[in-house]
């Protein structure tokens, strides 16, 4: 059986591995070592103490980070993962990277005779607690034929888009796109609040009417009508993902003045609410400017 090994046991990273681990023999390593060693308790995983330890017993390697600049630092050094992983070895990357940073991290690897593909996910923490994600996989035919079976752990779609750096051109845009109609929701809610209209109605017409999207059918309901506001996916990761989405336009020559806008937004809610909180609180923001509350 293909010893797999998992990095990054953050909200996204901990139950993807916890899906993983029912396949048995799984070694996991986070950079808070308390987390892996409790993972591994609660899961019957192997916790390693540095990468470069999980590289050695395993030969498919899966990373969860915040950035691709988080995974390019991980391989290095004495302890780093590139002294651990074998000839042969696979690195399958999880995060929601950047194509640029992702093709150096394809071309290093490939020194040491290492696969690489990028396989970034979509369906948030529901969705790889539900086995259900969306991966978008950048990769060559073989290597993604390879990966699939153990992408099949989590991901219920899985999608082979191109070259090593297409799957985190997908998801970027995905993630701008998400971003633009989180706050194309919250300005159009708190106008039609301030127009009279109760919030929840607003939902339910917006629903049944063109304008209704993921944001409006699933996050609005479930997380600002009912003032839960839970913290599965933090504000600075969508604005990372759109500032990678932003990169590409200026990279390819595509105008994209609307994303750029988004970028900016989200920039500065990050600014303004910090590294803790989570995407959908730019939404408060617009509630505070306007003086609305769109609970209801
Ligand atoms: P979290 O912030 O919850 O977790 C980040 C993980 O990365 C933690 O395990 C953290 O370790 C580790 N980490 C952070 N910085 C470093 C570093 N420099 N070196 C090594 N390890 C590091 O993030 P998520 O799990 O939410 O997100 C991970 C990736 O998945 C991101 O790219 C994100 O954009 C993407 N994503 C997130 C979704 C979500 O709903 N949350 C949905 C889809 C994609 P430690 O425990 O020590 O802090």
């Amino acid at each position: 059986m293909t010893a797999v090994g998992f990095l990054g046991l953050g909200a996204m990273g901990w139950p993807m591995a916890t899906r993983l681990a029912s396949r048995g023999g799984l070694v996991v390593w986070n950079r808070t070592a308390g987390r892996a060693a409790e993972f591994a308790e609660r899961h019957g995983a192997r916790a390693a103490a540095t990468p470069r330890e999980l590289g050695a017993q395993v030969d498919v390697a899966i990373t969860c980070l915040p950035t691709s600049a988080d995974v390019a630092a991980l391989l290095e050094g004495p302890d780093g993962l590139l002294a651990g992983l074998r000839p042969g070895a696979l690195l399958l990357d999880c995060t929601s990277g950047d194509p640029a940073t992702s093709r150096r991290i394809a071309a290093r690897l490939e020194e040491g005779g290492i696969a690489f593909a990028d396989a970034p996910v979509s369906g948030g923490t529901n969705g790889a607690e539900a086995g259900t994600l969306t991966v978008m996989i950048g990769g060559d035919a073989a290597t993604v034929a390879r990966a699939r079976p153990l992408l099949a752990a989590f991901g219920s779609r899985i999608e082979h888009l191109g070259p090593v750096g297409a799957g985190h051109a997908m998801k970027a845009v995905n993630n701008a796109l998400l971003a633009l109609n989180i706050l194309a929701v919250g300005e159009g809610l708190a106008v039609l609040v301030k127009a009279g209209v109760p919030a929840a109605k607003a939902v339910e017409v917006l629903n049944g009417s063109s304008g209704r999207s993921f944001v409006s059918e699933s996050l609005v309901p479930e997380r600002v009508l009912t003032g839960r506001w839970p913290r599965t996916f933090r504000l600075a990761l969508l604005a990372k993902d759109v500032g990678i989405a932003r990169a590409l336009l200026r990279d390819t020559g595509v105008d994209g003045p609307v994303l750029d806008l988004a970028g900016e937004l989200f920039d500065r809610a990050r600014a303004e609410l910090g590294e803790a909180a989570d995407y959908l609180e730019a939404i408060r923001l617009i509630e505070r400017q306007a003086g609305v509350e769109l609970r209801g």
